[in-house]
C-alpha cells in the first residue's frame, strides 16, 4: 500500500508494517495495540527476530492516521529507526490484538535502566494511588532494566526480581495491554515487592526521636538534614549522600573517602532547587529529565554558592534529578541539594552488596538505606555535558549502555567481533549485526577490583547479546591488561587478533559514531590526550592524523618532551613544567631572564639534578608528543596543580575551569599564547612548537597578570595553533585539491569546554566540516568502539581481498590509504 497516492474513499485494505528500532521490552506492543484500537483496526502485532510486526485491516485512511500516529507516538523509551509497509492477503483476527512472538531466534534487548517516568513520579507522590510512597515503583516507561537482569531473554526469571512473586493486582496489570505495566518485568508494589530498610551498620537498633517520619526512606532526609552521611543502595550501585550546604559534612565525606579533590555529583529535587545553585539552559534541562537522567556538568553560576569543598577549584557543578522512586522519597522534604556520590573508597569500583558495603562504608557513613532487591550488573551514573549547544558523554554507563549504536554504512556485514578497549576509563565494545554494543563505563583497570569487574561484564555480555567473536581486538600497548587478556584469550581460544594504534582508535570512535561511511575519504583526526603508545616506540598524545578505517599516516604532532619520572610525571605537573621549560629555552636563559618568579624559587628547591640526568641520559623521562602533559606544565606554571594531581586530568580541568570569558571573547587575538608551526629535525614532521608561548607566559608572571586571563590566553594560543596546523596539512593550495576538508576531533582533552569551542568556531570558520564526540566520551571511554569500527574494517578488507592482507595479523599497517 502506498500511504503517498490519494486515498479513495471508503477504500479498505490490510498491510503489514515491519518495525525496526529500539521496539522490543520497551511497551512498543500495547503501544500499537492501543492506536489499533483507537483507530478501529482489526490485526495483530508481535515480537519476532526482526523487531516488532504489525498486521492490520481496516479503511485505508484508518490505517494511514494509524501509521503517522505509531511514529508521532512512540512509547517513551521506544525509537523507530526504520517502517516498511507491503499488502496483507491472509486472515486478520477480528478483535486486534497481541500475539505470542515467533521465531526460534527471537531475542528481547536488554534495555537500559531508565529514570522514573513522570506518571510514576505522581503515583508515588499520591496518598490516593496504591504505590503512595512505594520506593520500587516502576512501569513499562520507567525502571531498572540492565541492572537486575542476570540472563536472556529478558522476563522477570531472568532478572533478580525473580524472588519476589506478583500479587494479584501486579499480575492483572501485568497481563492488560491496557495498562501501563503490560509487560514490565520489574513491577512489584508494597504488597509483593522488594522493602527498603533503613539500619545501622553497627547493627544497632535504628531509634528516632522525631516522630514526623513517614517511613524508612523519609527518615533517611530527616538524617541527612542533621548533617548525617548515609549509604543508600541505588539502582547500579551503593551511593554516599549527605546534604551538600554542609562545609563540615561534605568536607569529612571527602576525608573519609579518601578522595582528595574530584568534584562530587549531586541530586536536587527539582529544577528549582539546581537553578539556585546552576545556569540551567534548554538542551541540559531536556537531558537532566530524559529518561536516560544523568549527571549533568552545569555552569555554576546560579544566585546562591555550595561550598567550594563540592567541587574544588572549578566553575562547574554536576547535578542529576532524582533517578528512582527511592530517591525521589529521600528528597521529597530536601529543599537543598545532596551529595550523591558513589559508595566506594577512592577509586574502587562502586560496591554493589551489603555485606561489602558494611565492610566498606560503615566507617564512612553509619547509616544505610538498604533493600532487598539484588544488584545484579554494576553500573555508575552518567555523566553528560553541553558544549557547542549538543550534548556530549563524558562518561557513558547507566541509562546509556547496552544500548547499541548502528555502526556506519558499509559495516552491515562485518562478523561478530570484541574489543577490549584501553586501560583508563575502560569500555569494551561487541559488534554484531551491523551495531556496535558498547560496555557502560568499567573504570580504570589497574584496580583489581575494577578489573574483575571488567571479566564478569565480558561474561555477562556475551551471554546477553549471544556474542561469539571470530576476532579480537585491542590496543597496541602491551602492559594494558585489556591487550594482555585479548592476547590470552586469542592464543586459548585460538582467535584471530588485531592490535590497534591508540590514537587512530581515537579518530575511528569519532568517524563511527558519526554515521561516517566505511569507504568515504579520510580525514583529519586531530586527537589530543594524556598518553597513547605511537608507531615509533615514543608516545603519543597531541596527534594530525590522515585517517578512515582502513589506516592513518601522521601529518602533524606536538612536541616531544621529556617526561622525567616516567608515570610520576603524569601524577605531578610540576615535572611537566620543568621538562618543558628546560627543553624550550634551557636553565641558562631561564635563570638569565626569570630569577625573580617565584616559580624559579619553586623549581630551584625540587631535585633538579636527578631530573637533568634522567632527560639528559633518557633514563626513565619518555619522549611524549602529549597535549595532556602540555595542560599540566601550564597549570603548574600558574600555580593551580603543580605538586600531584587528585585525579586524572584536575591540572586541565583547573586551567579551564579560571579562564577569564572576557579574555577569551573580547581582548584582542594577538595576545593570545604564540606557538609556531616548524618541522621537527630528523622526520621533518610539523609540530607545535611552545617556545614563543613559554617566553609570553612567564612574561606575563613578571607582570602580575591575573591568571585567569593567562588562561585565556593559552586557549586560545593552542587553538589557533591547532588550527593553524589544519590550514598548512589541508593543503588546499594544491593543483590536484586538498588532503581533506573534513576534521575529527578526539581524545579527552577535548573534554575541555574551552578548547573544544575555540579548535571547533576556528575550524568551522575555515569551512572544514567538524566531527565530534556525542554519544560516546571523547576520552579513553570511547575507544572501544573504534577498535570495533577498525577491526571490522579490516576483517571485511580480508573478505572482500583475500590477498592483500590477513585480518590476523597482529599489527595494522600505517600506509593502507
Ligand atoms: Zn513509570
Ligand atoms: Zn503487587
Amino acid at each position: 500500500m502506498n500511504l503517498h497516492r490519494p486515498i479513495a474513499e471508503g477504500e479498505v485494505t490490510a498491510v503489514e508494517i515491519r518495525v525496526r528500532g529500539r521496539v522490543q521490552g520497551v511497551g512498543f506492543r500495547p503501544t500499537v495495540w492501543r492506536l489499533a484500537r483507537e483507530h478501529g483496526l482489526s490485526g495483530e502485532v508481535l515480537n519476532d527476530a526482526d523487531g516488532v510486526l504489525v498486521r492490520v485491516g481496516g479503511s485505508a485512511q484508518a490505517i494511514a492516521d494509524f501509521v503517522a500516529r505509531m511514529h508521532r507516538e512512540p512509547p517513551p523509551l521506544g525509537r523507530i529507526d526504520q517502517v516498511e509497509i507491503r499488502d496483507f492477503a491472509g486472515e486478520l483476527a477480528t478483535e486486534f490484538r497481541i500475539a505470542e512472538s515467533v521465531g526460534g531466534t527471537t531475542h528481547t534487548q536488554v534495555t537500559p535502566d531508565a529514570g522514573v517516568c513522570p506518571e510514576c513520579a505522581r503515583e508515588v507522590l499520591d496518598p490516593f494511588e496504591r504505590r503512595f510512597r512505594y520506593p520500587f515503583t516502576n512501569c513499562t516507561h520507567c525502571g531498572p532494566r540492565f541492572s537486575i537482569v542476570t540472563g536472556v531473554p529478558y522476563d522477570r526469571e531472568q532478572t533478580t526480581m525473580a524472588t519476589f512473586a506478583m500479587c494479584p493486582d501486579c499480575e492483572r496489570e501485568y497481563r492488560d495491554p491496557a495498562d501501563r505495566r503490560f509487560h514490565a518485568e520489574a513491577i512489584a508494589c508494597h504488597a509483593c515487592g522488594p522493602k527498603a530498610r533503613l539500619v545501622r551498620f553497627d547493627r544497632a537498633a535504628v531509634s528516632f526521636d522525631q516522630h514526623s517520619m513517614l517511613d524508612d526512606v523519609d527518615a533517611v532526609c530527616g538524617l541527612l538534614q542533621k548533617g548525617e552521611i548515609v549509604a543508600i543502595k541505588g539502582l547500579g550501585g551503593f551511593q554516599l549522600a549527605c546534604d551538600a550546604t554542609r562545609a563540615d559534612t561534605v568536607s569529612r565525606l571527602r576525608a573519609l573517602k579518601h578522595r582528595d579533590a574530584k568534584p562530587f555529583a549531586l541530586m536536587a529535587r527539582d529544577l528549582d532547587v539546581i537553578r539556585r545553585y546552576a545556569r540551567v539552559d534548554g538542551e541540559a534541562e531536556r537531558v537532566l529529565t530524559s529518561p536516560e537522567a544523568p549527571i549533568v556538568i552545569h555552569p555554576a553560576d546560579g544566585p546562591e554558592l555550595l561550598p567550594e569543598a563540592i567541587a574544588p577549584g572549578l566553575r562547574t557543578l554536576g547535578f542529576m534529578l532524582p533517578t528512582t522512586p527511592l530517591h525521589l522519597l529521600v528528597l521529597r522534604r530536601m529543599t537543598r541539594p545532596v551529595v550523591m556520590t558513589s559508595g566506594n573508597l577512592c577509586d574502587e569500583p562502586q560496591v554493589i552488596d551489603e555485606e561489602t558495603a558494611r565492610e566498606r562504608l560503615s566507617g564512612i557513613a553509619p547509616y544505610a538505606l538498604i533493600h532487598d532487591r539484588a544488584i545484579a550488573n554494576r553500573i555508575d551514573d552518567s555523566v553528560v555535558r553541553i558544549m557547542a549547544d549538543r550534548p556530549r558523554l563524558i562518561r557513558r554507563a547507566r541509562g546509556y549502555a547496552p544500548a547499541p549504536i548502528k555502526l556506519p554504512p558499509g559495516f552491515e556485514t562485518a562478523p561478530e567481533l570484541l574489543a577490549m578497549g584501553g586501560e583508563l576509563k575502560a569500555t569494551f565494545c561487541l559488534v554484531k549485526d551491523g551495531e556496535a554494543i558498547l560496555s557502560q563505563h568499567q573504570g580504570d583497570l589497574e584496580d583489581v577490583a575494577t578489573y574483575d569487574d571488567y571479566r564478569k561484564n565480558l561474561t555477562l555480555y556475551a551471554t546477553l547479546f549471544d556474542h561469539t567473536p571470530v576476532a579480537l581486538i585491542a590496543d597496541r600497548h602491551p602492559e594494558y591488561l585489556s591487550t594482555k587478556l585479548a592476547r590470552e584469550r586469542a592464543q586459548a581460544e585460538g582467535l584471530a587478533l588485531i592490535e590497534l594504534q591508540h590514537h587512530h582508535a581515537h579518530v575511528a570512535a569519532c568517524l563511527a559514531e558519526n554515521a561516517y561511511p566505511l569507504d568515504a575519504a579520510p580525514v583529519l583526526g586531530i586527537v589530543l590526550d594524556g598518553l597513547g603508545l605511537g608507531d615509533d616506540g615514543t608516545i603519543w598524545g597531541g596527534e594530525f592524523l590522515l585517517a578512515d578505517y582502513r589506516g592513518y599516516e601522521r601529518l602533524g604532532t606536538f612536541k616531544p618532551v621529556a617526561m622525567p619520572g616516567g608515570a610520576a610525571a603524569v601524577k605531578e605537573p610540576w615535572r611537566n613544567l620543568y621538562a618543558h621549560l628546560m627543553a624550550e629555552m634551557g636553565p641558562a636563559h631561564f635563570a638569565m631572564n626569570f630569577a625573580e618568579l617565584e616559580l624559579f624559587a619553586y623549581l630551584e628547591a625540587k631535585p633538579r639534578a636527578t631530573l637533568d640526568a634522567m632527560i639528559k641520559n633518557g633514563v626513565n623521562a619518555p619522549l611524549a608528543s602529549s597535549c595532556g602533559r602540555l595542560f599540566d606544565a601550564v597549570a603548574a606554571a600558574l600555580g593551580l596543580c603543580r605538586e600531584r594531581q587528585a585525579y586524572e586530568g584536575e591540572a586541565g580541568a583547573k586551567l579551564e575551569g579560571i579562564v577569564d570569558d572576557d579574555a577569551l571573547h573580547n581582548e584582542d587575538e594577538a595576545l593570545a599564547y604564540p606557538l609556531s608551526i616548524p618541522n621537527l629535525r630528523g622526520s621533518g614532521l610539523p609540530y607545535i612548537e611552545p617556545l614563543a608561548m613559554w617566553n609570553a607566559i612567564l612574561g606575563d608572571l613578571i607582570l602580575n597578570t591575573p591568571a585567569p586571563v593567562m588562561a585565556a590566553r593559552f586557549h586560545k594560543g593552542l587553538a589557533k595553533a591547532i588550527a593553524a596546523m589544519a590550514r598548512k596539512l589541508a593543503r588546499r593550495d594544491r593543483a590536484d585539491g586538498a588532503r581533506f576538508d573534513r576534521i575529527a576531533l578526539s581524545g579527552g582533552c577535548f573534554q575541555n569546554l574551552v578548547l573544544f569551542e575555540e579548535v571547533t568556531r576556528r575550524l568551522e570558520a575555515e569551512d572544514f566540516t567538524v566531527l565530534s564526540h556525542s554519544q560516546v566520551p571523547a576520552n579513553d571511554g570511547g575507544l572501544a568502539l573504534g577498535q570495533a569500527a577498525i577491526g571490522a574494517a579490516h576483517v571485511l578488507n580480508a573478505k572482500n581481498k583475500p590477498r592483500e592482507g590477513n585480518a590476523s595479523c597482529a599489527s595494522e599497517s600505517q600506509a593502507a590509504l
